[in-house]
């Protein structure tokens, strides 16, 4: 008999699997996953090839039944793959990574789950319990978009067999300053950019949103010939530059990699925006827009 609580609003996927494992009072959460597809009876199915990535697929599958949504609605309502362009043929491929990442103890590249002191108090007091919300793992999301103060982190989640939240074990991230949110308040303006992502991916509209960056990074100083940009040189400085002036050093480096020289990183993927020859993470998006574009010009291009 599995106990098959439907998720929460935002509820995250990866604190979905946790809770599930939680209440139904499994070691780990991928005996859960697999309880969770012989119930539905997905295990029937010949696999001949990818098995690791094909099993995700029928976690996801299974996920969808118990949520009583579509698979498609399931990773729109309850992952961040939405804010970076990524649908259901991603989906298994990043939760196969994500559950083996997990199981690798001491895995250095990993991301601890992050969660509001606030939130968690409030969920308790709405639902009885709390949840991972998938807003606070969102790239560059260190302040709790809805009540302003910077989220912690467990950063041995990993040694524990489910993801539950619970500020007992959570600290504030080693570099985060809990002031720099009302310091800064271009990191709001990258924080609603990224939520809104969310509802509205912004690959939607990549070739408007890349002109449009063009055409304000010209008036704004990017020094080009005929005042047009084919391409801004991977090392330019332009934006570095406006992105110092605007946001903490720290979050930078930690968020963009700055002093990174590698092309997928630093400060040739923040030039890639410009770029009409491709795209680059979310973060980086929106990061350019909140520093180049007003609030009324990010409405207009966003719409
Ligand atoms: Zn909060």
């Amino acid at each position: 008999m599995l106990i098959r609580p439907k998720p929460f609003v935002n509820e995250f996927i990866l604190g979905y699997i946790g809770r599930l494992t939680h209440v139904n009072l499994k070691n780990t959460c991928a005996e859960t996953m697999r309880n969770l597809v012989s119930h539905f009876e997905l295990d029937q199915e010949e696999v001949t090839s990818r098995e690791h990535y094909y099993q995700a697929e029928r976690y996801l599958r299974a996920l969808a039944l118990t949520s009583g949504r579509t698979l498609d609605e399931f990773i729109f309502y309850h992952s961040n793959l939405p804010a970076r362009g990524l649908g259901r043929e991603s989906a298994a491929a990043w939760l196969n990574w994500q559950m083996r990442r997990k199981w690798e103890l001491g895995f250095s590249g990993r991301k601890p789950p992050y969660l509001c002191p606030e939130c968690i108090s409030q969920q308790v007091c709405d639902v009885g319990i709390s949840f991972w919300h998938r807003y606070h793992q969102l790239d560059g999301i260190y302040w709790c978009p809805k009540h302003k103060i910077a989220l912690l982190a467990i950063d041995d989640w990993f040694t524990r067999p489910a993801l539950v939240p619970t500020t007992a074990f959570a600290s504030l991230r080693t570099a985060t300053k809990a002031d720099d949110y009302d310091n800064y308040p271009v990191l709001q303006i990258f924080s609603e950019i990224m939520v809104g992502f969310l509802e509205r991916s912004l690959y939607w509209s990549l070739d408007r949103i890349q002109e449009c960056l063009r055409r304000q990074a010209i008036s704004k100083g990017l020094l080009v010939e005929n005042g047009d940009v084919p391409r801004v040189p991977d090392d330019s400085q332009f934006l570095v530059d406006l992105a110092l002036s605007k946001f903490p050093a720290w979050w930078l480096n930690e968020v963009f990699d700055l002093r990174s020289a590698t092309p997928s990183k630093g400060r040739s993927a923040l030039n890639r925006v410009f770029s009409a020859e491709g795209r680059t993470s979310s973060a980086s998006y929106a990061l350019a827009l909140s520093l180049l574009l007003s609030a009324h010009e990010r409405d207009a291009v966003l719409k």
